[in-house]
């Protein structure tokens, strides 16, 4: 992208403050005239003292212009204390809302994407959040630098080099002759910068992140007893980044004396010229003093030139990512019209086949039929392409050939919320928002009163562990154990009581107890649904109506537990190794002794 393009990009964001802008462009103009007050009552004082001591007058005669300058200057003073607030405070004004507008508008896109979106390389949370973040930090430093360092300080700087001109031609010629030079030594400063900068900001990264994952990692290291060998890790990271941090002061202070003295340069030559001319009686004394206070003006921008080049590359570099994450039109979730009163949950897919946008071949032509009103369980070894198939129910994904149907309409047809509406999904680890427990179970109906929450928290059995924490429901969520958040992921399904159900191993992460409490929430919100379940407890296995086997994407088998018992093929391996490895016999053995 070209700054043109970002410009261009940017205009939607910044036209709804057309009218500060315009405000925020002509204080500036005003600046830039008051800005040249201090060359002329320079010059105008010089020039009139001069000729009053040639007539060899003294303080009593110079009162009235020391009274008259003292008012223009406390004047002019005033004035540009307002012009300097109104600019900078419409420039912040402008800056802030477009970075808030920019932030919003990401936020806002990235919700109606897919999963495909998310599951990009590019986009895992940590690398989204920094797109996002870097995009709107340098777009917005970039209309910083033009609406309130650009701008002012340029338009003071073609000022200033006009008045010169007009003054003299030679002058001006001079202080203007000076800029190429300037120019040039401040584009191979950035230029030489922007490597070490780019290399600054991973080594930074590295370092705080090497930090968290030292940190992450404290027991691990600590029991191997590799404390010296991580210490050596980080000095390693922080020598380098001191390398560049080093670098990049030398660099400055290299160029940044080279720019010092071109502009001494200029000072030098300038004051040779005046004074000639002064001399020469082609100028009054006055003008000394004018011109070098006016080719301060000119070269005030330029000093600040490495800097908004640097910027301007950093919004080149990073725009361009986060335009794009407001350009994946192709993400926008595609929704039909369809919008069910309610669902039954019957479910048929024929020869359905599907690959994650990554190219991984999840499933091959499944069919499988699910029925309402019943329990239909998933079984496989892991990676077999159990939660892909749940995730294209639910219209995360769509397949890619093959046909689906629910309540004998194409899934694609329904609208995507409606249905969503309808079910409910209970996953292996169900995330727990940062909040009270209260505003945690209310996710699956806002408007619930307190009684609703409190009769979903008594179905899923947590109403009574709730009611022994100390703030009760306004506890802390995230500090509830895995089961307790589990029972609230199930609290929420009772809420929102929808009539189709998806169960992703929802007893995995927990021990034996809590499992066999969650199994109770689960056969009670199981009740008059259709309900389809992942899982490696037998228990909950032997509970389905219908079981479908599931290979390396494949379905294998189906049928009910008796059936795929007799069968003698995957289904009973699964299910001999489960038993085994609760060593079953054993506990037979011993629960029959007792
Ligand atoms: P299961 O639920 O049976 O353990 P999955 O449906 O999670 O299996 O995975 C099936 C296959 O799809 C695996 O090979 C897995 O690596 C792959 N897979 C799962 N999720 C994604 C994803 N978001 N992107 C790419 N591949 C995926």
């Amino acid at each position: 992208m070209s700054i043109w393009q970002i410009f261009q990009r940017l205009q939607p964001f910044v036209k709804p403050y057309y009218k500060q802008i315009t405000f925020a462009l002509f204080l500036t103009l005003l600046g830039a005239v008051t800005a040249q007050v201090n060359p002329w009552v320079l010059r105008y004082t010089v020039d009139t003292v001069q000729s009053m001591l040639d007539k060899n007058w003294g303080i009593l005669q110079g009162r009235d212009l020391l009274l008259r300058i003292s008012i223009i200057l406390f004047v002019k003073e005033i004035v540009n204390t307002f012009i300097v607030f109104g600019q900078r405070y419409f420039g912040e004004k402008i800056r802030i809302k477009v970075s808030s507008d920019l932030a919003q508008e990401a936020v806002s896109r990235i919700l109606t994407y897919n999963l495909s979106f998310y599951s990009d390389n590019d986009n895992q949370k940590g690398k989204l959040q920094t797109r996002i973040d870097r995009g709107v930090e340098s777009l917005t430093k970039l209309i910083q630098n033009f609406f309130i360092d650009i701008l002012p300080l340029f338009a003071n700087s073609i000022v200033a080099l006009a008045i010169m001109f007009s003054a003299n031609f030679y002058v001006g010629a001079i202080a203007l002759a000076i800029l190429p030079v300037y120019f040039w030594v401040s584009f191979k400063q950035a230029g030489e910068l922007q490597g070490v900068r780019r290399k600054l900001k991973t080594q930074r990264e590295n370092k705080s992140s090497g930090l968290i994952n030292l940190i992450e990692s404290i027991i691990v290291i600590k029991s191997f007893v590799r404390e010296k060998f991580e210490g050596r890790k980080q000095y390693k990271t922080q020598m380098e980044l001191m390398e560049s941090q080093l670098k990049t002061r030398r660099t400055n202070f290299t160029y940044d004396g080279i720019k010092s003295f071109v502009e001494q340069i200029g000072v030098v030559l300038i004051i040779i010229l005046t004074a000639y001319l002064v001399l020469d009686h082609q100028m009054s004394i006055g003008a000394i003093m004018f011109h070098i206070l006016l080719f301060n003006n000119v070269s005030a921008p330029i000093r600040q030139l490495h800097r908004i080049y640097d910027e301007m590359n950093d919004a080149l570099t990073y725009s361009e990512g986060f335009f794009d994450i407001l350009d994946a039109d192709h993400a926008v979730e595609r929704s039909g019209d369809f919008t069910p009163e309610s669902i039954k949950g019957d479910y048929v897919l024929q020869n359905v086949s599907f690959a994650y946008p990554n190219g991984t071949k999840a499933l091959f032509s499944i069919d499988i039929t699910i029925k309402s009103g019943q329990t239909t369980a998933l079984v496989g070894l892991s990676g077999a392409g159990k939660s892909t198939l749940i995730n294209l129910l639910i219209g995360f994904y769509a397949p890619d050939s093959g046909t689906l149907l629910l309540d004998g309409l194409p899934l694609s047809a329904y609208n995507l919320p409606a249905l969503r509406n309808e079910i409910g999904m209970v996953l292996q680890k169900n995330h727990i928002f940062k909040g009270s427990i209260a505003e945690n179970i209310r996710y699956g109906q806002m408007d619930a009163s307190m009684e609703e929450l409190i009769a979903a928290a008594q179905k899923a059995y947590l109403h009574d562990q709730i009611m022994e924490l100390p703030a009760k429901y306004e506890t802390d969520a995230q500090m509830l154990s895995g089961g307790q958040q589990q029972r609230i992921a199930i609290a929420r399904l009772f809420l929102k009581n929808p009539p189709v159900i998806f169960l992703d191993e929802p007893t995995a992460s927990l021990d034996a107890i809590a499992t066999e409490q969650i199994k109770n929430s689960l056969d009670a919100i199981k009740k008059g649904r259709t309900v389809v379940i992942i899982s490696h407890s037998l228990s909950q296995i032997l509970d389905s109506d219908q079981i479908y086997v599931m290979k390396k994407g494949h379905m294998e088998e189906s049928g009910t537990h008796a059936e795929l018992y007799e069968k003698e093929g995957l289904y009973r391996e699964i299910f001999d190794a489960s038993a085994r490895s609760l060593n079953l016999d054993k506990m037979i053995e011993l629960i029959a002794k007792e």
